[in-house]
């Protein structure tokens, strides 16, 4: 059967393998298509497509944006969407100038808490122009031994209500979902099992968005049950993927392949892409 990995990230955001190793990798799991699903940046894309057509794995151009409700982050992925549309590269433009105020000044913050750290250390890890996060300080903080992993990182001080923390760029899911639909793209609610209130569900399925995350390396059993059954009953397209970063999980492997879905979803995705552009599927 072929599978696809539809939830992926590389070191053009907060990922550790390049669009090329990532995509080798996944050929050499059998895997028959994967998404690029960066955090806030398309610039994986054209190099992850180019790699798709070396290694014979169908590479689908797809974002990953996150957005802000009251009570924390919700993420909406979007898939199939004309990545070098105007609005598109706009909003992308102000999100990652943003992303690099917001690094700076937590950096300064961890300054005068005392630890000895610079942004230029945060660069030296990130790739060029890369889209950057809150997971490149705490690789840094690891590195300097002020914390053991990443959770210590994220519970000590870069996480929400920590000494260091600052706010992203502010993006409501609404207009996630509405720059994906105009660039003729698929909205997609991400994990909606991290979620902290259902009310967000709700809300997402009034904006407008076309499928959900169903599978999910963070999903429980029992949430992977209650999402599909929901998909199903809202015609949403229950999508999937292991949300891979490119270190290893805990059983010293990578997640990419671990969480897939069939094939019939990637055709689900773009026949709902060429219907939102008014094309027909078939026609191409
Ligand atoms: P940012 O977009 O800069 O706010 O960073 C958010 C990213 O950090 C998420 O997409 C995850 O990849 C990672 N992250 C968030 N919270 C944690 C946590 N508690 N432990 C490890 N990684 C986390
Ligand atoms: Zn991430
Ligand atoms: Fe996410
Ligand atoms: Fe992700």
């Amino acid at each position: 059967m072929k599978k696809a990995d539809l939830h992926l990230h590389t070191n053009k955001s907060d990922g550790l393998l390049t669009p090329e190793e990532l995509v080798f990798r996944a050929s050499k799991q059998g895997l028959s298509a994967i998404a690029i699903t960066d955090h806030d940046t398309v610039e994986g894309i054209p190099a992850g497509i180019e790699a798709g057509r070396k290694y014979g794995v169908n590479v689908i151009p797809g974002i990953e944006f996150n957005t802000n409700v009251d009570n924390g982050e919700l993420h909406i992925l979007g898939y199939y969407f004309d990545y070098s549309s105007k609005p598109v590269l706009d909003l992308l433009h102000r999100i990652k100038n943003a992303r690099l105020d917001r690094i700076k000044s937590m950096v300064e913050k961890l300054r005068e808490a005392g630890l000895d750290i610079s942004f230029s250390q945060i660069l030296s890890i990130a790739e060029n122009d890369a889209s950057l996060g809150r997971p490149h300080i705490a690789r840094i903080l690891v590195e300097k031994g002020y914390v053991s992993d990443f959770r210590q990182a994220f519970d000590r001080y870069i996480g929400v209500h920590c000494p260091a923390y600052v706010e992203r760029y502010k993006l409501e899911p609404e207009k996630a979902v509405h720059v994906i639909k105009s660039g003729g793209g698929v909205p997609v609610l991400a994990h909606p099992g991290n979620l902290s209130d259902k009310g967000y569900l709700y809300r997402c399925i009034k904006a407008g968005i076309q499928g959900i995350e169903v599978y999910h390396s963070n999903h429980t059993y029992q949430q992977t049950a209650e999402l599909l059954t929901l998909a199903n009953k809202l015609h949403l397209i229950p999508t999937g993927g292991s949300d891979c970063h490119g270190d290893p999980d805990c059983y010293g492997e990578l997640l990419l392949g671990q969480i897939t879905v069939p094939y019939e979803v990637v055709i689900r995705l773009r026949e709902t892409a060429f219907k939102n552009r008014g094309e027909s599927f078939f026609n191409v």
